[in-house]
């Protein structure tokens, strides 16, 4: 892999992007946004707080933002609620459909800004960057078209009473996102959130502000009524924590690390409030004898790889058959050694981890691993990148014990733990001794094996011969400690309602269903 060059003037291709990802204004060399974004209107943060994102091809600092107070927050729930009280409860939800259908349009229109956006603030190559905006725009176009086919039910309690359900809105949601595909999880929240009537504040993870802030004002250009879309910049202890906390809130809505998940749902639960939370995970690929290798072997490359190995639904465990181990893992190292890194703009497979801190965080997890004892078949725990950027070569290793740093722990880089089984039963074993519960994956030729498995294997999605299987229409979450809720399809929609019931007495009989006894 070679080194590419940095690309020291991210923030000067900034400068030169259009609308809506131009920046509010140039203090010295660096692009200023003003992205507290309420009632449609961008503002500095009450106290003058800043914080700076930084170009992570290069570690130079790309731009400015506003770190939002609690005085922020405040006023954005308080917009989110007038909003809810006001216009937008009153729009048909046609009309709600309507404008999220115009808010596709307008990615549509805009993808190239907001490719080029993402991909400087999250490093990744532009035609993935391009890929995740499509996949933006199909978010908003498949919930655009639920948005008046949120239907309730008629209950059948006798000819005496009338009994049906209604889905109201849940009401003001928050959604706290993180930096991986900073605009695909914020449309992924917001625009079901939307559809079913609720309003919304974001909070973009401190490494990726820009592509949500450019989202907030195509909304407001699209015609979403004030205070539907707002947006609260800043970092995750103050500005994320007071939003998850904030008692205004109806519902939180968060996708990033398990403990940072477990702070989030505690602050949702002291208000007795829901949240949907998608959390890490430590993802198996199974891969017996009998399946097509090439095909496996390409899988294997893109669950681990894909965004630098930064999903939380990465292949970063593959389990192989004693049988195929040593063949499979020649094809896959060295497939993997061939992918080749650089910034973004470059179209490389493989761009810079999001963030220094990521950087130092996946480097630290090798130099343990090699500490532990692993095996390194590619990527020995690596020497500082030289370019300035934050780059880490793909690495697969044999972890020294099940029970290693390396084996247990999500590292969220181009990392890929190796183990060998015999027979389901180990593979099982192996797969599930985790506390994590997201997604897993099975290569074979046999069905009746893949479907045997997809029931035993904890994880809230399974994939069979292939990995990353399904799109805006699929539910996606985990179980265990990565989470719970689905995102994604009809179950993602149902979390931004809430059913009420609605029961008449039509006025003869004795106008009771149950007695007393019943206790109903
Ligand atoms: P990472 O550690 O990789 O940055 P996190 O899960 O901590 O991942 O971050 C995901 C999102 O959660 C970001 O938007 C971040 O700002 C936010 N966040 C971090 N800490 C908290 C917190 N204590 N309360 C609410 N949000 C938080």
């Amino acid at each position: 892999m070679a080194e590419s060059s940095s690309s020291p003037n991210a923030s000067t291709r900034l400068c030169g992007l259009p609308w809506p990802a131009r920046p509010d204004r140039v203090e010295g060399s660096l692009p200023v946004y003003d992205s507290i974004w309420i009632d449609g209107c961008a503002a500095a943060a009450s106290d003058g707080e800043r914080l700076e994102s930084v170009d992570p091809a290069s570690g130079n600092v790309l731009a400015g933002f506003s770190a939002g107070s609690a005085e922020d927050v405040d006023r954005a729930v308080n917009a989110a609620r007038l909003a809810l009280a006001g216009s937008w409860g009153s729009l048909p939800p046609a009309r709600r459909g309507g404008l999220l259908l115009d808010l596709a349009d307008a990615c549509r229109r805009h993808v190239d800004t907001l490719a080029e956006l993402e991909m400087l603030d999250t490093g990744k190559p532009i035609s993935a960057a391009r890929g995740d905006m499509e996949g933006v725009a199909s978010t908003l176009t498949y919930n655009a078209g639920a948005a008046d086919k949120l239907e309730g039910i008629s209950v059948p309690l006798g000819r005496e009473f009338f009994d049906f359900t209604e889905a109201e809105p849940l009401g003001v949601t928050a959604h706290i996102t993180p930096w991986n595909f900073p605009l695909g999880m914020a449309a992924r929240s917001i625009a079901p959130a939307l559809a079913a009537g609720c309003t919304t504040v974001i909070k973009p993870a401190e490494q990726t502000p820009l592509s949500t802030l450019a989202l907030a004002r195509m909304a407001k250009e699209a015609g979403f009524p004030e205070g539907v879309v707002n947006v609260v910049t800043g970092d995750g202890p103050r500005t994320g924590a007071m939003l998850a906390g904030h008692p205004g809130i109806d519902g939180v809505t968060f996708t990033g690390s398990v403990e940072t998940g477990r702070s989030v749902g505690a602050a949702a639960g002291r208000n007795l409030r829901p949240a949907v939370l998608e959390l890490g995970g430590k993802n198996p690929m199974i891969v017996f004898a009998d399946a097509d290798l090439e095909h496996a072997v390409e899988s294997a490359v893109e669950g681990a790889f894909d965004n630098c190995g930064q999903v939380c639904s990465s292949a970063s465990r593959l389990l192989l058959e004693q049988a195929i181990a040593e063949e499979f893992l020649s094809r896959f190292v060295e497939r993997a050694g061939r992918l080749r890194a650089g910034p973004g703009h470059e179209d490389p497979d493989l761009g810079p981890l999001v963030s220094r801190e990521q950087y130092e965080r996946v480097r630290g997890h090798l130099s343990l691993a090699a500490e532990e004892g692993a095996h390194f078949l590619l990527g020995e725990p690596p020497a500082e990148w030289e370019g300035g950027g934050f780059f880490v070569h793909p690495a697969v290793l044999e972890p020294a014990s099940l029970d290693s740093q390396v084996a247990t722990k999500e590292t969220f880089g181009p990392v890929v733990t190796v183990y060998r089984f015999r027979g389901e039963d180990e593979a099982l074993k192996i797969a599930n001794r985790l506390p994590y519960g997201l997604a897993a994956g099975v290569h074979t030729a046999s069905i009746d094996r893949a479907l045997r498995l997809s029931r035993r294997l904890d994880a809230g999605t399974v994939w069979i011969n292939g990995w990353f299987i399904g799109g805006v229409q699929a539910p996606t979450g985990g179980i265990k400690d990565s989470g719970f809720g689905r995102e994604r399809g009809q179950e993602g929609l149902r979390h931004y309602l809430r059913i009420k019931n609605i029961g008449i007495h039509l006025g003869f009989g004795n106008g009771r269903t149950f007695s007393a006894e019943d206790g109903g």
